[in-house]
């Protein structure tokens, strides 16, 4: 009982997060890994992805009417992406603070952009902006049954049990 609570084995919530091109061209991977597994998210999905132009129009048909979806697919093809799912009680609106504001410029010093970026249209990462994308968009990336149920060692130091 104490175990399965302090290890989240009854599934939260989950974040499609994407380390994009730019990010992955200036080896900023480790980094931004890094303050996802700092802050205490559990990964349970990841790869380094070379993306087809149809995920790629699938994950932004939200935004095909903007003058740069062009652009956007464009960047997103330029070059390998790295994938992954994080998961936790709060983990979407989480990441989304971790990751800062889409204009890097307005983005808080602190947060991946703010820190790492200056133009909007190379803003190094995505994250998902609810749960339900967050579940939509691991399907479209990962496909159904990719996640890896795993216990954390460090859950029962991050998640109190009660
Ligand atoms: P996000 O959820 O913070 O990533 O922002 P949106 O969902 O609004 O937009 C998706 C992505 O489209 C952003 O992360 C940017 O890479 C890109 N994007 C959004 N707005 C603009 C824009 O005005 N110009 C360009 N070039 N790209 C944009
Ligand atoms: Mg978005």
């Amino acid at each position: 009982r104490r175990h399965a609570a302090a290890t989240l084995s009854i599934r939260s919530e989950i974040s499609y997060v994407m380390i994009k091109p730019d990010g992955v061209q200036r080896g900023l991977v480790g980094e931004i890994i890094g303050r996802f597994e700092r802050k205490g998210f559990k990964l349970v999905a990841l790869k380094l992805f070379q993306c087809p132009k149809d995920i790629a129009e699938e994950h932004y048909k939200d935004l095909s009417s903007k003058p740069f979806f062009g652009a956007l697919v464009e960047y997103i093809l330029s070059g390998p992406v790295v994938c992954m799912v994080w998961e936790g009680a709060g983990v979407v609106k989480s990441a989304r603070k971790l990751i800062g504001a889409t204009n890097p410029l307005e983005a808080e010093p602190g947060t991946i952009r703010g820190d790492l970026a200056v133009q909007v249209g190379r803003n190094v990462v995505h994250g998902s902006d609810s749960a339900e994308n967050g579940e939509r968009e691991t399907a479209l990336w990962f496909g159904k049954d990719a996640l890896v149920s795993w216990e954390p060692a460090l859950a029962p130091w991050l998640i109190e049990s009660n």
